[in-house]
């Protein structure tokens, strides 16, 4: 058994908003996940309370490329650590510029604050990956899975009998059942997503970590899954019913608004933590992505 230790990067000053994962393998020490460049303190801090320094640890891992996951993945291929990424969002982190001009047409002037600096990573220190290979690291053999649905460039981290699930799982964060999914642009696909759902369901994992936030175990997992699948249509659903009805984008925000506030309250969650749940996935992010998905649909197969 490897010890998996979640570190809370207190994103926004939030507890339980983004978790990075320690795992204490036989040869070192591995990190999945590592959080914006506007958290890596907290991620040192949280190292440094296990006693371990950057230069500890043996190899990144990142789920995807989004900001929240690995936006302070160069900082660290830079201190010579290896990161290892969906091949997709490979080129992405060795050469950032696009990546960053879609992620200012979404946060604007929010942008450094949410997120900070996000560094080039040296191409020698990216390594890309496919589904099914085996990443060795720190005498640990972790499985990557090809996960698409909510970003083409997704990868499950499988190590042994339970996995890293990245936003396939959504944020659901140990306080509540609340489960909200982000369907960003421009790679939102509804039937990839569902698909990887079945597949990891499928795999039976004793644990899934997720990291919006934090482990979910035993039969919790496959309930979760459930829960995965039955809300994605419920998303698309309320947008594409919108668009029958010829509803424009602020409409849609506001339906989509109403409709989460309503869960919310519904789960019991405090009114205060809706600012956690609106900054991992803003509800216009969720119907831009959402719109995008419906208007492929819509256009004629080339
Ligand atoms: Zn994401």
């Amino acid at each position: 058994m490897t010890d998996i230790f979640p570190l809370d990067l207190h994103f926004q000053g939030n507890p339980h908003g983004i978790a990075a994962y320690l795992l204490r393998g036989p040869a070192g020490n591995v990190l999945i996940e590592v959080g914006p460049g506007s958290t890596l303190p907290y991620l040192q801090a949280g190292l440094a309370a296990h006693g371990l320094a950057p230069a500890d640890i043996a190899a990144v891992l990142v789920t995807h490329i989004h900001l929240d996951h690995a936006g302070s993945a160069g900082w660290w291929a830079r201190q010579g650590v290896p990161i290892h990424v969906h091949h997709l969002g490979a080129p992405h982190l060795v050469d950032p510029e696009r990546l960053l001009t879609s992620a200012r047409r979404i946060y604007l002037d929010q942008m450094d604050t949410l997120w900070g600096e996000f560094l080039a990573s040296p191409a020698d220190r990216v390594f890309a990956h496919h589904d099914g290979d085996v990443i060795e690291a720190a005498g640990l053999r972790l499985i990557a899975h090809d996960t698409p649905g909510h970003a083409r460039h997704h990868l499950v981290y499988q190590l042994g009998d339970v996995a890293f699930v990245g936003d396939l799982a959504g944020v659901r964060r140990p306080e509540s059942r609340y489960l909200r999914l982000p369907t960003p642009p421009p790679e939102f696909d509804l039937p990839a997503w569902l698909a990887s759902v079945a597949r990891m369901r499928a795999l039976n994992f004793q644990a899934i970590y997720l990291t919006h936030f934090g482990p979910l175990t035993g039969p919790a997992v496959a309930a979760h899954w459930d829960q995965v699948s039955s809300l994605l249509p419920q998303y698309a659903g309320l947008v594409q019913t919108g668009l029958a009805a010829s509803q424009d984008r602020d409409t849609l925000v506001a339906h989509l608004a109403a409709w989460e506030a309503e869960r919310l309250i519904a789960l019991g969650v405090p009114h205060e933590q809706l600012p956690i749940y609106d900054a991992l996935g803003p509800n216009f992010m969720a119907v831009d992505g959402l719109l995008r998905y419906w208007q492929k649909q819509a256009r004629p197969p080339a």
